[in-house]
């Protein structure tokens, strides 16, 4: 009959019942995307909780900044061409 070689210390003892009293975490839906959340907090995906908007978004503050982007460089497109001109005249 196989026998251990050594004796199991307590700690390798006690590492194997360290993990006993874990639960599994509750998981609950977001009533506007569906996505799976821990309860009681903020969706990451919509920023919504509870029905109302708490968050901006990832996706949303990116999308704002492209926005501020293209109108900023529209604005100086619309700019740099009458500034062009005006220099050659000078000269
Ligand atoms: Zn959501």
């Amino acid at each position: 009959m196989p026998v251990p070689k050594r004796k199991r210390s307590r700690s390798r003892r006690d590492k194997r019942f360290a993990n006993k009293g874990l639960k599994i975490q509750a998981i609950t839906e977001c009533k506007n995307c569906q996505e799976a959340l821990m309860p009681h907090t903020v969706c990451k995906g919509c920023g919504f909780y509870k029905g109302i908007k708490i968050l901006t978004t990832k996706a949303e503050r990116a999308g704002k900044r492209s926005e501020a982007k293209s109108a900023k460089s529209a604005r100086l497109g619309q700019q740099a061409p009458e500034a062009a001109p005006a220099v050659d005249e000078s000269k």
